[in-house]
């Protein structure tokens, strides 16, 4: 399709947030890429933050990063994972950084004799960043522009107005405009209501934007009646109103959509011809996540585990890693806190293996690394992630080389013993948007490891996220006391990964795994950690059928 122009396609959401916009994105992406179509997408977040880098996971869930280092949204994560194609920080747009390239321009002079408005000046600056991407990314047959936020929010309306005059710059079938919206089922009444979908098709119509394709999240079946009904009110064909029944699966999503016929009602509209799309790798990937054989329970404590979002890419890495182990993983969230307080025992006894993810802040750190303890002493799986690659190393330092007050310098500042401590280039940094050592750092990594293993190979490229380092004014200790440093990076200045050995699987890494892992890729770590894990699980089940005193023969 080379000298095609380049086709948008626009998705917006209504009537309540997290109906899965980003999901429905990336669905789509893969249903065109697997038609042989080039596609990238871009995610335009209407806050005001530069980036989501200095939100708390509360607001926010997790900060995605990528290789360059940018720090974005989370839905970039279900972007790179589903279209297996890596993104940069063009892919994700936010008000913040529109507002302040134009204040920059103003405070230059380049406005010079104007008033600075938000049309045109706003809607032109987000008009060119989406048109933008493709000069730097490369041109693509299809463009899919997410629009964060829901319809009717006052802080989206530029970016609303923008996609509507983007539509008016090409002809008609250069653009596509798809609303994702809710079909509620209201017990009471024993039906769905189509109502609320009305009233949000009315607020974009509103605004100049008429759908032509509505995708309607509910959890029963849409009929051929219900689908007219919105049709009718909501001026769309009613094969055009397709039904997002909640999935059990993600990765379902795209091949639910195709069963309704999305890829060729998009490709009609946009007056595009290309072969039907090939979906067996995810048909395939399907039935691994649905029909395991096997099953483990892993462990996650963190600080925010009544909040799944702020761990999006690590619960995803394991259904990863679960798929190609042909194992469900269960997943166990404790928080670390309540481990300070009834020990670790309560919560690790019966678990296959346990994660430390990455966090912030010495809230919980008392009970992670209680909890590593327990699980180095009884020789259970660990993966520690960054956070958790720090309480590793303090929990050695403390319990095996004896030094009782070893601790993070990120927690106390006058320690004598901080095993952990600011990296150098970090010491002069005031401001904190945006300074963390980010993205993707190159490491060497030792043969002789549980995660050469896992790699293969000894040049590997992880994305990181942190201020802080392993002190190397204790490696030596620490190599007498047993431990390995097992990777470095290039220039041997870095510790990136440490290793107990004599133990069935404990690795913990300084950066974080799980925003390389893709569906149809599991990440090496990942999948070697659950590997072990259902082997721990099978070793544990064997001695306890061999404990188990055998009936006498009658
Ligand atoms: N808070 C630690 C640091 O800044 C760890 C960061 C993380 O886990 N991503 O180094």
């Amino acid at each position: 399709m080379a000298d095609q122009k380049t086709k948008y396609i626009f998705i917006t959401g209504g009537v309540v947030s997290a109906l899965g916009k980003g999901i429905a994105c990336a669905s789509l992406g893969v249903l065109l890429k697997k038609r042989g179509l080039s596609v990238n997408i871009i995610k335009l977040d209407p806050y005001l933050n530069i980036d989501p880098g200095t939100m708390n996971p509360f607001q926010h869930g997790e900060v995605y990063v990528l290789d360059d280092g940018s720090e974005t949204d989370l839905d970039l994560g279900h972007y790179e994972r589903f279209l297996n194609q890596s993104m940069t920080k063009d892919n994700n747009l936010t008000a913040g950084q529109v507002y302040h390239t134009i204040i920059t321009r103003e405070r230059r002079g380049d406005y010079l004799g104007a008033t600075v408005q938000v049309i045109p000046h706003v809607t032109e600056e987000i008009k060119n960043s989406i048109k933008r991407l493709e000069t730097i990314n490369g041109k693509v047959d299809v463009m899919i522009c997410e629009i964060g936020g829901t319809v009717g929010d006052i802080e989206s309306l530029p970016f609303l107005e923008a996609i509507r005059q983007m539509g008016l710059e090409g002809e008609p079938n250069d653009s596509l405009y798809i609303h994702l919206t809710l079909v509620p089922y209201v017990d009471s009444a024993g039906e769905l209501k189509t109502k609320p979908t009305q009233h949000s098709v009315k607020a974009l119509r509103e605004i100049g934007i008429q759908p032509n394709i509505l995708l309607c999240r509910t959890s029963k079946t849409l009929d051929e009646s219900m689908r007219k009904k919105i049709g009718l009110f909501c001026s769309v064909p009613s094969k055009n109103v397709i039904e997002a029944i909640d999935a059990s699966t993600i990765y379902d999503v795209p091949l639910k959509f195709e069963g309704h016929g999305l890829s060729n009602l998009v490709l009609d509209h946009l007056g595009l011809s290309a072969p039907e799309p090939d979906l067996q790798e995810w048909e395939n990937l399907v039935t691994n996540i649905k029909n395991p054989t096997r099953r483990v329970k892993i462990a996650i404590c963190g600080k925010y585990v009544y909040l799944k979002d702020a761990y999006k890419s690590i619960i995803e890495a394991f259904i990863h890693a679960g798929a190609e182990n042909d194992a469900r993983v269960d997943l166990v969230w404790v928080s670390s806190e309540d481990i300070k307080q009834d020990g670790a025992a309560k919560f690790m006894a019966d678990v296959d293996g346990l994660l430390i993810p990455g966090g912030f802040g010495e809230r919980g750190v008392e009970g992670k690394i209680e909890s590593i303890r327990y699980i180095r002493e009884n020789k259970i799986p660990f993966l520690g992630i960054c956070l958790g690659m720090h309480c590793a190393t303090i929990e050695y330092a403390r319990n095996v080389c004896g030094l009782e007050d070893a601790h993070s310098y990120e927690f106390y500042r006058d320690l004598k013993h901080s095993v952990i401590h600011l990296m150098a280039d970090q010491e002069n940094i005031t401001e904190l948007g945006g300074t963390m050592r980010l993205g993707a750092y190159p490491a060497t990594v030792d043969k002789d490891s549980f995660t050469y293993k896992a790699y293969g190979e000894t040049e590997i490229s992880e994305r990181h996220r942190h201020r802080y380092e392993f002190n190397n004014e204790y490696r030596e200790m620490f190599i007498e006391a047993g431990l390995k440093l097992v990777a470095v990076s290039p220039d041997k200045k870095l510790v990136e990964i440490i290793e107990v050995p004599n133990h069935p699987w404990f690795v913990a890494v300084q950066f974080h795994p799980e925003l390389k892992s893709r569906p149809i890729a599991a990440h090496p770590l990942f999948r070697d950690f659950v590997a072990a894990t259902v082997e721990y699980k099978k070793s544990q089940q064997d001695k306890k059928q061999s404990e188990t005193p055998k009936k006498p023969v009658a």
